[in-house]
């Protein structure tokens, strides 16, 4: 049966994602002149933002992107005071941050080439799109960010429900809230176990994105522009 749904995880699948937030402050940091003993402050990044994770993931179920902004403004000001560098800066740091991740120039996020074609042509043939990623609430921003969010009926982030792929109840809450059933749906990502065995266990087919293989074979995709032409 042809699928109604089409259902896809974000990074690696839509939006190739390098973020490293430990490396990326460190970087930052040295763009704009701060000498920084780089293992000590990488080590202070991981460490603070390790311990704030529970709290960060509590802020996310509010689903307010201003609400996390605000998080992400004190990790970066107890980590400048941490090592070092003038509170004063960290506003500054935090702006640098964010453009290489949603900015004009971003480099550390950028959408695959195949994944814009392919969400073309299948909103054309009339599929219901919608993306069920492990992320937090900026996963808002970053479809907005790269032309990608007109697609989607609905794009939910795990943080925001306080639960994560592979469990089914993501995949279920979302095909409750497009009003569709699991075997009406075909979810697309590139991780085996959250995105393929998840969707499986959730009664839905999955295809797994692989771009190094040479060609589409179930249940893998070596290109997202590929699956048209397989749904039959
Ligand atoms: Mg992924």
């Amino acid at each position: 049966m042809r699928p109604k749904v089409i259902t896809f995880d974000c990074a690696g699948t839509l939006i190739d994602v390098q973020w490293d937030p430990a490396r990326l402050a460190l970087e930052t940091a040295e763009s704009m002149g701060f000498e920084l003993d780089t293992a000590t402050a990488s080590e202070t990044y991981r460490r603070m933002l390790g311990a704030r994770w529970p709290h960060f993931r509590e802020l996310n179920l509010q689903r307010s992107e201003a609400v996390c902004d605000a998080f992400w403004r004190e990790m970066t000001d107890d980590w400048c005071s941490a090592v070092g560098i003038p509170t004063s800066a960290s506003a500054e740091l935090l702006d640098h941050a964010n453009a290489r991740l949603f900015g004009p120039e971003a480099d550390l996020m950028r959408p695959f080439d195949d994944a814009e074609p392919a969400l073309i042509v299948l909103r054309e043939a009339g599929y219901r799109l919608a993306v069920i990623s492990n992320w937090d609430v900026s996963l808002h921003k970053a479809l907005r960010r790269f032309g990608l969010a007109p697609y989607f009926e609905l794009a939910i982030a795990s943080l925001e429900e306080g639960v994560e792929k592979p469990e089914a109840t993501l995949f279920h809450l979302t095909l409750d809230r497009l009003g569709a059933l699991p075997e009406e749906a075909l979810h697309v990502g590139d991780d085996p176990v959250d995105d393929l065995t998840g969707a499986r266990n959730a009664g839905m087919r999955g295809r797994l994105i692989d771009r190094t293989r040479a060609d589409s074979e179930s249940p893998f995709l070596a290109r997202l522009t590929d699956l048209p032409a397989m749904l039959g």
